[in-house]
């Protein structure tokens, strides 16, 4: 089985709201594993490099800003198809259109503002783990595992 990693990072908003028990806690239960966390503030030009392919957009500044706007959680998270469930977990980028039961869905209501991010292909999530994690992610297998695949 190949399994994959993905980046994730609960934004400062998501902090600031106490949704960092119950965002980890979503990927957990999932039964994804956790193989990189830190608690950071970001600088400007590496929000601007994290957030690249975005420099021609519109929004590109004020996102920034929010992403500046305090600590955030980086993580990486380990399981088969993570990249693609991730992000079914986190919901559409506008929390108005994300259903309930998704995290964007259940806790965010402004398209900024939305809480989390997800890599949105396994290309990007390598760029990502490499930008936020050089060190590389914390290699260890958890004892569930047999329990969640077979
Ligand atoms: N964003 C924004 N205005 C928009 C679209 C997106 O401020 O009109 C923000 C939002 O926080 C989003 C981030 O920019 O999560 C990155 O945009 P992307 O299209 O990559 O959405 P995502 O992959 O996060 O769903
Ligand atoms: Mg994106």
């Amino acid at each position: 089985m190949t399994m994959e990693q993905t980046f994730i990072m609960i934004k400062p908003d998501g902090v600031q709201r106490g949704l960092i028990g119950e965002i980890i806690g979503r990927f957990e239960k999932k039964g994804f594993s956790l193989k990189g966390l830190k608690f950071v503030n970001v600088e400007r030009a590496f929000a601007e490099k994290h957030y690249a392919d975005l420099s021609s957009r519109p929004f590109f500044g004020l996102l920034v800003d929010y992403i500046i706007s305090g600590p955030v959680v980086a993580m990486v998270w380990e399981g088969k198809n993570v990249v693609v469930t991730g992000r079914k977990l986190i919901g559409t980028t506008n929390p108005a259109d994300s259903p309930p039961g998704t995290i964007r869905g259940d806790y965010g209501i402004h398209i900024r503002r939305n809480i989390i991010h997800g890599s949105d292909a396994v290309e990007s999530a390598t760029k990502e783990i490499a930008l936020w994690f050089p060190e590389g992610p914390i290699a260890w297998e958890s004892a569930i595992e047999p329990w969640i695949y077979e």
